[in-house]
């Protein structure tokens, strides 16, 4: 199936110059949605994770099903101040500024291994504090999985060592 139909540009999205990439079509879709999920699980299954750590709020959508389909429970990386308990955190530079994940402290337990799942790499600074999170608490990042890759910010540079894989990738 050809994934690539099923995403659209949004031009001067969230600001002037900048194409988004919308993967809400293929959310639409029952039959892309399913291709997609059953892509990334055939590819996740072998790495015989015990969880998947999804970024909030589009890597939920798909990491969410991606738990459900390997058998495997799901944990939230969320922004900050939005979860209850006591959490960890780790920084990441925006074009102008810092963000932050957060995930539970409890969460994860040391030498666990984890499947990390994002809607999209850019330029890769999401996906390396999902990352940094997850391998500060002692577990082992099995893969990092994608939808979509803007491959042209070379976001994967940041990933180095990691076993990335990506189901629609521009160039
Ligand atoms: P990065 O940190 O620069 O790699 O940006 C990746 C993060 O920004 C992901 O969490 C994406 O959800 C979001 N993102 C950046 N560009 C796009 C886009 O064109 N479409 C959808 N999400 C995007």
């Amino acid at each position: 199936m050809n994934l690539d139909a099923y995403i659209r540009d949004i031009p001067d999205f969230p600001k002037p110059g900048i194409v988004f990439k919308d993967i809400t079509p293929l959310l639409l879709d029952p039959a892309a949605l399913d291709a997609a999920v059953q892509a990334l699980a055939a590819w996740a299954r072998p790495l015989e994770v015990d969880l998947v750590v999804a970024a909030e709020a589009r890597g939920f959508i798909l990491g969410g099903a991606l738990a459900r389909e390997l058998g495997v429970g799901f944990v939230p990386a969320r922004k900050p101040g939005k979860l209850p308990g006591e959490t960890v955190s780790a920084e990441y530079i925006l074009e102008y500024g810092v963000d932050a994940l957060e995930m539970h402290a409890d969460a994860l337990e040391g030498g666990a291994r984890v499947l990390l799942h994002d809607d999209l790499l850019a330029t890769g600074g999401t996906a390396r504090a999902l990352v940094d999170l997850v391998q500060g608490r002692g577990a082992v990042v099995a893969g990092f999985g994608f939808l979509v890759e803007l491959a042209f910010l070379e976001g994967r540079s940041k990933l180095d060592g990691i076993d990335v894989q990506t189901l629609i990738a521009y160039s």
